[in-house]
Parts: structure tokens; sequence; C-alpha cells
């Protein structure tokens, strides 16, 4: 794969360079669009794009600060500090820094041989692609957009991720709002084959009519080396577009009449929760059954356009169905849930447009439960339609879908909305009276809450459609059965407030790097990394390579350091750009072998990380090693760019061992000034944990390790109890209550001892499994039921626990018990079984359910 070379660039961007680098061999091999990505100052090209409310040229003075020493800025722009303050820079004077930005991505993107496949359409574009990719990920190496990358900044930076070298196939997706746009999508994808999802009527508003809005999408597949469109032909207006435009096409439908190349047919008997449909494709001659994983329609549509390609590879008919029981939800789709009082929620609160309100219809009515069926349904968005026109629209899908009762929250619903008398549902449940068609308003989502009653809405099955900025978790979360079975409960407002409260300790430029190993110690390492980065975090770090990988595939950027690589993984490390401890001189040699040509340039090396050994007796060269490793750094300076040297304390939370703790301080800055004078630079220095950062402020260096502090945990016992918050809860429910006659023992080896009175005993859906500790059994520990303690009776079980609720006479199965959290801190429950907060936090087995809540 080659870069090009910025000096080269003038002609391809439309631009003058106003100023060369002083490196004129520099070439652009990331593409920055703000200053949190700095971590890769070199062959980082910075584009000073400009929105309403975001102008980039505020950043050049950053950036620069920081390394970053290539810039696309607008033509006769004034620098900040002028260009006197930017003496080794770059700095490329372009009409537009998007439209460079988009020049050299489909520049890049012609580097690449390999199909690419394109993405559009109304609905369903993030999922196709995330479902595709699982599909397809056995038999190829597939670059795809990152989440929604689908817009005119986010393909450019998707597509430049395609790699000649690596990828098999690239799937990206292509979002518009309005006419032009896609073009410019299609020169940078230049897809040969393509996926059209459907035609709804979101974003209307940037378009004279459907047909335009059609077109302009499938300008996408016009290119020249365009090969097959892959396409449900049940959507007439799109059948008519794709024979009008000529464009190769694969088709599929559901329909009896259609041609099409493969025609789908769903069986209505299919069990719950699954669908059931044969395919019938004749040109091979293929028929076969496939069951797929669930039954609302956004989600079998979505499968269908998958299965089309799967058919058409000519994949085996048995794989493709083993590959599709393993689809994993997208978090953005339609969720079916059990409500309270026996009522059925289907929980779509994810975004609200008319086409999006119409599949969420056709879910609703595939629904075969009795009772009545309710829409609660916000103000419908960007729809290109005037209210009272949209609003009718609104009304005339419900009948179909056997609506009876509407709650409309919004202002414009509550005004626009109206229900004529005649147009009542004549397809709602028999036992609904079409005369009965309830509907009420609320200007607000808190207007609804503060009236819901939940039993107005019992035994019945309830769509619930609304805009992000309704906020209708909270109705969901008011509606929704109590969650059975375990959960951990993360809170991610309480995990911002400790970094908050540790960031106050940090003098002024100290960087913090933050612990998210063993799955952020158990809190879940995707979600907590991702906040994290939300939050400018300036690095991460991880126990094992593995991790990384996993928190880069799901899209984390931030620099991260793998403390534990195993040299086999080196390859792959770099490939990642994962940065290692290395903490040996074994190591060491190891990996200047892996590497033993020096890499093409020096960015493609990733930075290591030295480990000093002060005291701690775990990892990390010893004194006696450092005339060594000097040499060995001066010899091979450019393989190996050292971002940090860090050492760990044995004793940070132990005062009793302070003298210790300062003679390891000691230790490292002799060992670090050594290896500097060593190097020629200096370099980022780091010593403290979480109990460090409170206890030995003054040895902060310029970075400090936060860990366990942030989930809420104060190993040092010098905070204030008050200023941590407890992040992490967990929880699980009562099954069942059994009274005991005195004389009854209780579980396993009759462990639990008889009593000599009448007990009830609570049994728990938790066990040792789940990760809660089987040294709580027989009374070491306590849950929390009402709020009241229930102390563990008998022995904690593989699934199951038992706990003595006889002074709790209000306990029922099905209540919640509380393990740990709010009133069960960890460093207590920890001391009874002798052990330490961190292991139970980390214990919580994978199998537990994460819900992330935020306030
Ligand atoms: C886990 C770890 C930390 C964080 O420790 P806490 O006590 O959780 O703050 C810091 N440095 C290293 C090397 C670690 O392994």
């Amino acid at each position: 794969m080659s870069f090009p070379r910025f000096l080269d660039l003038s002609a391809r961007v439309s631009g003058h360079l106003r100023q060369a680098p002083a490196d004129a061999s520099a070439t652009v091999r990331h593409l920055l669009l703000d200053s949190r990505r700095a971590d890769l100052p070199v062959g980082a090209a910075f584009f000073a794009l400009r929105g309403p409310s975001h102008d980039g040229h505020r950043y050049l003075h950053d950036l620069y600060a920081q390394g970053v020493r290539l810039f696309f800025v607008e033509e006769n722009i004034a620098l900040p500090g002028g260009l006197a303050a930017y003496p080794e820079a770059g700095i490329m004077e372009v009409v537009s820094p998007l439209a460079a930005l988009q020049a050299l991505a489909a520049a890049h993107r012609a580097q690449f041989t390999a199909p690419v496949l394109g993405i559009t359409g109304s609905n369903g574009k993030t999922i196709v692609k995330e479902w595709l990719a699982q599909l397809l990920s056995p038999d190829e190496d597939i670059c795809r957009s990152p989440r929604s990358y689908n817009s005119q900044v986010g393909v450019p930076l998707s597509v430049w991720e395609l790699n000649p070298e690596r990828h098999t196939l690239g799937i990206f997706e292509a979002g518009i709002s309005e006419v032009g746009e896609m073009a410019r999508l299609a020169r940078i994808i230049r897809p040969t084959e393509g996926i059209f999802t459907n035609l709804g009527t979101a974003h209307d508003a940037g378009f004279a009519s459907e047909e335009q809005k059609l077109l302009e999408k499938l300008t996408l597949f016009q290119g020249a080396d365009f090969q097959r469109l892959f396409y449900c032909a049940d959507q007439p207006l799109v059948r008519a577009a794709v024979v009008a435009l000529q464009l190769p096409g694969f088709s599929w439908t559901r329909l009896p009449t259609p041609p099409a190349d493969v025609r789908f047919t769903t069986e209505a008997s299919s069990p719950a929760n699954t669908t059931r449909l044969r395919a019938d494709y004749p040109a091979p001659g293929l028929t076969a059954e496939f069951t797929l994983p669930f039954a609302d329609e956004p989600s079998i549509e979505n499968a269908l356009h998958c299965l089309a390609v799967l058919l058409h590879r000519q994949v085996e008919p048995a794989e493709i169905q083993r590959r599709l029981l393993r689809l994993h939800p997208v978090a953005m789709r339609l969720e079916m849930k059990l409500g309270r009082h026996d009522s059925y929620l289907l929980d779509d609160t994810y975004n609200n447009d008319l086409a999006g309100l119409a599949l969420a219809l056709n879910a609703l009515a595939r629904q075969s439960r009795p009772g009545r069926r309710t829409l609660i349904l916000s103000d419908v968005l960007e729809s290109g339609l005037s209210s009272p026109e949209l609003y009718a629209r609104v009304a005339a899908l419900l009948p179909a879908a056997g609506v009876s009762r509407l709650v409309g929250i919004g202002e414009e619903i509550s005004r626009e909305l109206k229900i004529e008398p005649g147009s009542t549902p004549s397809g709602a449940d028999a036992s609904t009276d079409p005369a009965s068609f309830l509907i009420q308003t609320f200007p607000t989502t808190e207007a609804f809450l503060a009236q819901l009653n939940p039993t107005d809405f019992a035994h019945e099955t309830i769509l619930i459609k609304g805009a992000r900025r309704f906020g209708f978790e909270r109705i969901v979360a008011a509606l929704q059965a109590q969650q059975h079975g375990t959960v951990l409960e993360v809170n991610l407002d309480a995990l911002s407030h400790n970094l908050q409260y540790y960031r106050r300790q940090l003098s002024p430029g100290t960087k913090l790097m933050v612990m998210v190993k063993a799955f952020a110690y158990g809190a879940g390492s995707y979600e907590v990394a991702s906040l994290l980065e939300f939050q400018r975090a300036d690095y991460l770090a991880v126990a094992y390579a593995d991790e990384g990988i996993a928190l880069r595939e799901a899209g984390i950027s931030l620099p991260i350091m793998v403390m534990n690589a195993a040299p086999d993984s080196f390859e792959t490390l770099r490939r990642y750009r994962l940065e290692p401890e290395i903490y040996s001189l074994e190591m060491l040699d190891e990996y200047l072998a892996t590497f033993d040509i020096p890499a093409e340039s020096p960015l493609l090396t990733p930075k290591i990380h030295l480990k000093l050994d002060t005291g701690m007796r775990r990892l990390g060269f010893d004194e006696a090693d450092l005339p060594a490793l000097a040499a060995r750094l001066r010899q091979h300076a450019a393989r190996l760019p050292v971002a940090s040297m860090m050492t760990h304390l044995a004793a940070a939370d132990e005062s009793g061992h302070d003298d210790f703790t300062h003679e390891q301080l000691a230790a490292f800055r002799r060992m670090t000034t050594a290896l500097e004078a060593a190097l020629g630079h200096s370099v980022l220095k780091h010593a403290l944990n979480s109990a460090g950062i409170l206890r030995f402020p003054a040895a902060q260096f310029n970075m400090v390790r936060l860990g366990i502090g942030l989930y809420g945990v104060d190993a040092s016992n010098t905070a204030d109890p008050a200023v941590l918050r407890p992040v992490s809860q967990l929880r699980t429910t009562i099954s069942q209550i059994k009274t005991l006659p005195a004389g009854t023992t209780v579980g396993y080896g009759r462990r639990g001892t008889a009593a000599a009175a009448e007990r009830r005993i609570a049994t728990l859906a938790i066990g040792y499994a789940d990760g809660y500790d089987r040294r709580f059994g027989n009374g070491a520990g306590t849950v929390l039921i009402h709020g009241q303690a229930a102390p563990l009776v008998g022995s904690v079980c593989m699934d199951m626990c038992m706990v003595d609720v006889t002074n709790i006479p209000a306990a029922r199965a099905g209540d919640v018990a509380l393990l740990f959290g709010e009133g069960l801190p960890l460093p207590e429950l920890a001391a009874r079984i002798g052990t330490i907060a961190y292991e139970l936090l980390t214990s919580v087995s994978e199998r537990v359910k994460r819900v992330f809540v935020s306030e």
C-alpha cells in the first residue's frame, strides 16, 4: 500500500502549497479531523473543516504542539499565531478541505482491486452492513465503515482504512440528505456491488420528490466497473428505476408475482420469535429452507438482503443457516420486551421518521397476542411534509396495524393528529370495539410520565416509537417488567464523576492513562472505553493483545498500551496500532527479530513502553539491565520509538511501606534519567496507580494510571468516602420462597443447618458460575432485599443460592436482591471473605448481562 507524498498533492486537492514541510518526503498516512486523535503525529494530516458550530482552524496550534506537521486549510485564512508559529509544517491551501479529504480518499480507493460493496437506502443500512460483515467474515477479510460512518466526512474516513494487502472485501454505507451528495460519495466508494435497502420517507426535506431521492441514491451504482445491485423487487418505484437505468441487478421478492432472481416465502406458522422461510433460486435450480432467529419485519427485511448476497455467492445453504443463527443483534433495532401487567413492548426509541414508523407498525401487525394494540408516538421528525399532511399519513398507517389506542407525545403531534371517528381501525382485535379508539396527547414525555399508571396498559401490545430527543427510554423503563435474572448495572454518570475527581488531583499537563484491563474491571470494556474517549482520556491500557483488538474492532481510536503482549502477537499489535509494554531484554530481542526489516516508515512502527522494575519484582527491566537496554535503544532508535517508561508501586496503598515506596520512586527517577540520556530525548513517565494518585501527588511525573478508583473503589482509604460514587451494582431476583419448618436443612451437603424455628428461605437466581463467590455461603455473605439484610444459608450453588428472609415478610418471588452496590460496599464485602474489591469486580462472569445507565 502506498501513501501520497504531501508535496505532490496540490493538483489532486485543487490547492497550492503555502509552505513545504521541513521533512520534504512526508507522506499522508492518517486523516485527522479533530485534535483528539493526535496520537499519530507522524504522517497525520489535519483537515480544517468548518461547520455551523465548529471551525477546525481553531485547533491548528494545538495540533502543531502535539507534533502534527501536515495541514490542509482554507485559502486566505489567517493562521492562529501567523505562519511563523508553524516552522516545520507543510501547509496546503485548498478551496475546500472537505473536498481535499474526499479527493485523497478517492485516490486511496483506486489502489484497491478487490470487490467493494456499497449500501444505501432509507432504513437498515447499518444493520445490513454489520450483519453482512458477520455473515461473510468466515470467507473474507472485511474492511467496513465503523458504526454508521456514512456521511460526506464519514465515508472518506472509512474508505481510507482499506488496505489492499490485507482486505479482500470492503463494505461501506452511504447516506445522503440532498441532491448532489451521492455523486461525491460514489467517486470515493466506487462500489463494484451494491445493496439498495429500501425507499422510505426519511430526510425528504432535501428532495423534490420520492423519485428524485431514489434516482439520487441510485447514482451510487452507476460507475463503469459496477457489476451487481442486490435489491428487493417489491417496491414498484425501485424496480422501475433499476430497469429504466439498466442497472445490472440481482433481485429478490416476497410476493408471488414480480419476476425476481430469488423468491422468499415466509411461513405463517413459525415458532415464536423465529421466521421460517423458503428460498427459490431458479437460476441454479436451488430451493432451500432457512430459519431466521427473529420475527420482526425490519429484521426480516434486513436479513433477506444479506441472504440474497450469500445465495448469489453460492454459499452452501446449511452453512448459511449456521451463520444466520449466530447473527448478533445490532443495538439500534427494534427490541421486544416483556412489560408489566402482562403487557408486551416493542421498543423502537432510536429514531422516528415516517418510513421507520411504517416498518415498526408492520412488526406490530405481525404480533399475534390478543388484546389491544397501542402506539406511543413522539413528534415525527424530518419528513419534509407539512404537519397536517404528515399526521394525516400517520393516521392512515394505523388501521392496518390494528392500533386502537394512541398516545401522542410532543407539541406538534398533540396539535395535528386527528383520528376521524369513521377511520377507526377495522382490523383491530375483535375484543376491541372500533368505536372505542382511544387517543391521548401530552406536550412532553415528562407530562406523560407524571400521570403514568402501568396498570392502564395491562395486557396490551405496545409499540413505543420516539425520536431520540424525547427520551422514550424512560417510558420503556417505566413499562418494562422487572429485569429477571441477574444483571450488573453500570452507572456511566458515576464513572464520569469518578474520572473528574481523579482528574482534579492531577497537576496541569499531567496525562491520564486509564486501565480497562479485565473487561474494564468487569464493567464492560467497550462501553467504558468509549466513554473515556468521549471524556478525552489520553491513553488506555489492557493486559492482553486480544483485549486491545476488541477495542479497535469496536472503533476505539485512543492509543492503547498492552501490558502482557506475547511475542506471537507482535505482528497483530502493529496491525491494530497497539503499543506493547516491553519488560525484558529477551522480549526486546524477540520484538526486534519480528521486525528485522526496518518498517517502510517510522509510522508503521508502533511505539513501545518500557517497564522498569523498581521493587514490585514482577515484570520489568532491572537496574543491571540498563546498559544493555540503552545500547539497544541507541542502536535501533528508528525501530524502537519509545512512548513511555513506567514502573509499578508495590504498596502505594499502605502507609506502613511508604519508605519503600519512596525508594521505588527514587530508583525510577534514576533509571529514567539514565535511559532518557541514552535516547537523547525525554518521554512520558508514569508510576502511580489509583492509590498512588491520591497518596503521592509529587510523583505524577507526566502521566498516571487510573484503575479501580474509576470504578468507585478507593483502595487507599484516603479519599473522602463521600466523593467517589459506586459504579457497579450486581443484582438478581428471587426465584422462589419456601417456608421451612424447624429442623429442616438447606442445600448441598445439608450445610444450611437446621434452625430451631420456622424460617422463610428465598432462592436467588445467581451462583458461583455468575461470579458470586462460593465463600459467601453459610452466613459469610448477606444480600439486600427491600433494603434489608438477608444472610446466606447453605452453600452457594453453581447457578443459585439461598438466603434467609424470615425477617423480611414483604419479600416475594420476583423481587430484586442486591449483591453489591449502594448499601453493600465492595471493600467491606471483600473483607468478609478474605479478598479485595478488585477480585469481586472482575469475577462477575461474562454471562451476566451488563446494563449501562445514565441518569
Ligand atoms: C492494574 C494496574 C494499574 C491500576 O491499578 P489500580 O490499583 O486499579 O489503580 C496500574 N498500573 C499497572 C501496571 C496495573 O497493572
